[in-house]
């Protein structure tokens, strides 16, 4: 009984959740956040699309971060190039000029901006060489790029990773038995390799997801997945957030390739459930595994089938942004052939063959060869080209600027909520002590009257 009124008396002297949480949103200033999962819905940022013609996913119910202007591509992107017979380890593309005619020469560190004759006689400060010295110092620091592979086993991840990269990133990988794959759970394991192209050096992570839908029951098998990324991105955010923020390590995953079976009907249940509880976390990059498999028609089918269960499901896979205006008419023809493109078609193969008398990168079959490289055969080219060469930095911005400040921002609420519960609860404690004390006081007070009284009347 005593119990219930005290109950009661705190629910009409203190305040309830709902002052705490007007209390947050006063603290927040803004959006407070939404019923159930936070990021369990999410339209597309008006800002983005209206101030720079990109449009992107954005989380309501957390604040609103603009994406800067995409970053200048590089030149001759979406070219055709062939490579092969490269050493392991140390990686040399040794790919082909890349600058194509139609795209201007990068002004980025390769000349200085004011050699030309016209500039002579002229007087200027200076600044254009800002973008050198940027430029000098990246090149200096080093570039990192951290891609998860995720899907099915047996669909060619690391085949492919290793044809992307021209590496051996799973020289160690163990590969289990069908009685060990019943038990396993999803594992994630990840591979570290430093590779370098002409002075400019990339540290790339390649994250992958052994045990992905291999189980009989695999419900929420994408759980795993989710919290490991969202450890990357706790990591980054304590790092950020500590004293010695110089040499931040930064492992947060900027691309998932999720590999999608040549063999059934477009997508899977596990393919949707994958895609939908991580599309808010990281940028999903879907391919279409194994297509030598499949017939042009088949391939062109599978595409279209895929693309409109991506557009039925609400799956948000990775945006390539928008072309500017300015562009000219074949990078733009080339960016729209890009975003048709999805998902890519991919082949992989760790083998050189001879075809036509040239050494490829392909699969042998007694029928003839398919080229990893060759764009009639499938989109490989593309796709490494988008992962590479266009689109890497923007993976990596929008990592930072999308997922990562979403994720900070959901922390950042969920801490304020924290410290405004605590200070409520501080705050009726007090109270309660301020109670007991007026009661003990009016005790001490009463006894004391009566005494006066008794000695009085004695
Ligand atoms: P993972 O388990 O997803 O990493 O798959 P693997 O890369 O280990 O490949 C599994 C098997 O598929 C191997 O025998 C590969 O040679 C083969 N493979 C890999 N890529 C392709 C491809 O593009 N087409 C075909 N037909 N087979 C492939």
């Amino acid at each position: 009984m005593a119990a219930n009124s005290e109950v009661n008396s705190d629910s009409e002297h203190f305040p309830k959740e709902d002052s705490e949480d007007s209390e947050l949103e006063h603290i927040l200033g803004h959006h407070p956040p939404r019923e159930g999962h936070p990021f369990a819905h999410h339209g597309y940022h008006k800002g983005d699309s209206e101030g720079e013609g990109h449009s992107r996913p954005h989380t309501p119910g957390t604040p609103t971060f603009l994406r800067p202007a995409a970053a200048p591509r590089g030149p001759g992107e979406l070219e055709h190039e062939s490579r092969h017979g490269a050493p392991r380890g140390h990686v040399d593309f040794s790919l082909l000029s890349p600058i194509s005619p139609s795209r201007p020469k990068s002004p980025w560190g390769c000349y200085d901006p004011y050699e030309s004759a016209e500039d002579q006689d002229k007087e200027y400060v200076g600044f254009a060489t800002l973008p050198n010295q940027v430029h000098r110092k990246s090149v200096k620091k080093g570039f990192d790029f951290t891609l998860m592979v995720a899907g099915e086993s047996g669909l060619g991840k690391s085949t492919l990773v290793n044809s992307l990269f021209l590496t051996d990133l799973y020289k160690d990988r163990k590969l289990l038995n069908a009685e060990e794959r019943i038990t396993q759970t999803v594992e994630i394991t990840k591979h570290t390799v430093d590779i370098e192209e002409k002075g400019v050096k990339l540290k790339l992570t390649i994250v992958d997801t052994p045990g992905f839908g291999d189980a009989v029951n695999n419900t929420e098998c994408w759980k795993s997945v989710a919290d490991y990324i969202d450890q990357q991105f706790e990591q980054y955010f304590r790092d950020e957030s500590g004293l010695n923020r110089k040499n931040i390590q930064d492992n947060r995953v900027h691309c998932c390739l999720y590999f999608i079976s040549p063999f059934g009907h477009g997508l899977r249940p596990l393919d949707v459930e994958f895609m939908k509880a991580l599309h808010e976390k990281v940028n999903i990059v879907p391919v279409l595994a194994k297509a030598d498999t499949l017939t042009p028609t088949e391939v062109k089918r599978k595409k279209i089938k895929i693309r409109e269960e991506i557009e039925q499901y609400g799956i948000k896979i990775y945006q390539f942004p928008d072309c500017d205006s300015d562009e000219d008419e074949d990078f733009k023809q080339q960016d729209q052939e890009l975003k048709d493109c999805i998902p890519f078609a991919v082949i992989g193969s760790n083998t050189v063959v001879e075809a036509k008398g040239k050494r490829v990168r392909g699969r042998l079959y007694p029928w003839g060869i398919v080229e990893v490289e060759n764009p009639a055969h499938c989109d490989f080219v593309k796709l490494r080209n988008m992962l590479v060469r266009t689109h890497m930095q923007d993976l990596k911005d929008v990592t930072r600027e999308t997922h990562y400040e979403n994720y900070r921002a959901h922390c950042i609420q969920s801490m304020t909520r924290m410290v405004v519960k605590e200070r409520n609860r501080k705050k009726r404690n007090l109270e309660h002590l301020a109670t007991w004390k007026a009661l003990y006081l009016f005790q001490e007070w009463s006894i004391y009257v009566v005494m006066v009284l008794c000695i009085y009347f004695w």
